[in-house]
């Protein structure tokens, strides 16, 4: 941006490719809030003059839509193509990949991801997150990180897992949330909205119990507490509050209608009394707000423009709907997405991990067996890589199976340019070896395609280490080295070219070796392979890439033992 505060030749350059670009996309309906949202992403310096910006946005996009509308599609395109040919190409990309623009109004996105804190994130969870994240970023808006930590009975949450939380989202979208939100803190807000309800006749206090509200519910008629007084209504809320009910005694309930066809909206519940104290905020409040009230107070207080969810809540929309329209709000835009389960980990809920943890099942919640995002982390998944596996998924309502197979794919094509190769040979056998009369010396690239510069050099000596699997062979080519005959338990070489069409095995001088044990997460299990390992340059923390295994980081190296974690092959 140039000092007047007006935009220089390039910016303007930069909002006319992506006025173009998504006019031709939406045949000549380019929206000003996708394009801002595009030249963002691209320019990240310009951010802090978006407001500035927007009135250039505003004329390119409306002349873009103006000469596709007028001059054709065509010649939006010859225009593009003469800025940036690219530009063209990608937007036929996205088109069919990726995620859809948002629906309704984008001038300003808030999107927002809301786990319960009773455990760090998950596999799982992570398709809220990128997803939300890639939003916000494309429409340059925000994310609101709130914490559901009303429940205090069933799924309590757990002090630390806020702040895991907190970390696993940075991790996984790269940047903190714009604003971090814990519900237990807000509980004044949702206590008076719900009094307000209540003093509007557009709820009420249910003193049945749970199993004979059912019964009203399956026939459709009133319980007796729904043509009650307002003022005994809020007696009984009064009570409520003071902890003079009972849990279980009492509930508030939101007046739907008892005759909806939905079951579930009829006259659905809204708070309910919990005496268990909640782990931060302690004995204070003896009414909690359920999942469905506090979600929708929570999202018209921040403003929220578009809610992204599972398709299973679809009734969490029809529920809140219903209470908007009590409190005259307008109800965020709202998208689905189908059930995805993945593949490759057993059955684990977050209770039940938690529980696991405790007994000694697993050693934490970063265990390699666990579908935790810092158990995936530390054995050696990319952000990028579950980015990759979300995008590409995108928001289909169908219900998907994908197989852990898919993200490796992903995280190999991320890592592999930035892994040196090594050598691990597992069920090692010792073979006598003389290089007299050929060089002492293998030389052997860190990376095969020179994506890492450099080669290792090892110094060959007077024994080498091969797989037992590989002894039977007789005549065999050493990698990178040299051809050989095995007599007995010696190496002959035969020749330093390659003569014939031997078979290739990789193999390790046990001059550059030492003691290795691999670990390999089998379902709940942990397999261990003894072997060797290149004993070169080797960095604890560091994945590598090992001939015939795949991916592997090292994960601590002793004085007589280096341990290695499988990754993926
Ligand atoms: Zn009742």
């Amino acid at each position: 941006m140039s000092e007047d505060s007006g935009f220089d030749s390039e910016d303007i350059q930069t909002v006319r490719k992506y006025a173009l670009q998504n006019s031709i996309e939406y045949g000549g309906e380019g929206k000003t809030g996708s394009v801002l949202g595009r030249v963002l992403a691209e320019r990240s310096e310009l951010r802090p003059y978006a407001k500035e910006l927007l009135e250039l946005v505003e004329s390119e996009v409306h002349r873009a839509n103006s000469l596709t509308r007028e001059n054709g599609i065509e010649e939006a395109r010859t225009e593009l193509m003469k800025i940036d040919p690219s530009a063209l190409e990608r937007q036929k990309h996205q088109k069919k990949k990726g995620l859809p623009d948002l629906p309704g109004d984008t001038t300003k996105v808030v999107l927002r991801f809301a786990p319960n804190p009773n455990g760090p994130l998950s596999i799982g969870h992570s398709r809220g997150v990128v997803i939300n994240s890639r939003y916000a970023e494309r429409y340059n808006g925000e994310i609101v990180l709130r914490f559901d930590d009303t429940d205090t009975r069933v799924k309590p949450p757990i002090v630390e897992a806020y702040e895991w939380i907190e970390e696993d989202f940075e991790w996984l979208s790269g940047r903190s949330a714009d604003i971090i939100i814990r519900a237990s803190e807000r509980m004044p807000i949702y206590l008076k909205q719900a009094e307000k309800m209540i003093s509007e006749g557009h709820g009420y206090v249910c003193r049945c119990s749970a199993r004979k509200f059912r019964g009203f519910r399956e026939a459709k008629t009133d319980c007796p507490c729904r043509g009650r007084e307002i003022s005994e209504s809020l007696e009984d809320w009064g009570a409520m509050n003071a902890g003079e009910i009972n849990e279980g005694d009492a509930v508030v309930r939101v007046r739907t209608e008892m005759s909806l066809p939905n079951p579930a909206l009829r006259d659905w519940p809204a708070l309910r009394i919990q005496h268990s104290p909640h782990p931060i905020i302690g004995e204070k409040y003896k009414v909690w707000p359920l999942l469905d009230f506090q979600s929708a107070v929570e999202d018209h207080e921040q403003g929220v423009s578009h809610i992204i969810r599972g398709k299973d809540l679809m009734d969490s929309t029809r529920k809140q709907t219903l209470l908007y329209e009590h409190f005259g709000w307008t109800y965020p835009e709202t998208l689905y997405w189908g059930r995805v389960k993945v593949h490759g980990f057993g059955r684990f809920s977050t209770s039940g991990m938690s529980s696991s943890i405790i007994s000694g099942k697993f050693s934490g919640w970063g265990d390699p067996r666990l579908p935790t995002l810092r158990a995936l982390r530390n054995r050696g998944f990319e952000a990028q890589s579950l980015i990759d596996l979300w995008e590409e998924i995108g928001l289909t309502q169908k219900d998907i199976a994908i197989s852990m197979k898919t993200l490796e794919a992903f995280n190999s094509k991320n890592i592999d340019g930035t892994c040196e190769r090594r050598v691990f040979v597992s069920n090692p056998i010792t073979l006598g070896i003389s290089s007299d009369g050929y060089p002492d010396r293998a030389r052997i690239a860190k990376h095969p395609e020179g994506k890492i510069p450099g080669t290792r050099e090892w110094e060959v000596g007077r024994s080498i280490f091969i797989q037992e699997s590989d002894y039977n062979q007789g005549k065999i080519r050493l990698k990178d080295f040299a051809d050989i005959e095995i007599s007995g338990s010696d190496a002959i070489i035969e020749s330093e070219a390659r003569s014939d069409e031997r078979q290739i095995i990789h193999w390790l001088p046990e001059k550059m070796s030492r003691s290795a044990r691999l670990f390999i997460p089998v379902g709940e299990k942990i397999r261990e392979v003894g072997g060797m390992i290149e004993d070169l340059d080797l960095r604890v923390g560091e994945i590598y890439q090992f001939e015939r295994l795949g991916f592997a980081r090292i994960d601590c190296i002793e004085d007589d033992v280096v341990d290695i974690f499988w990754l993926h092959g």
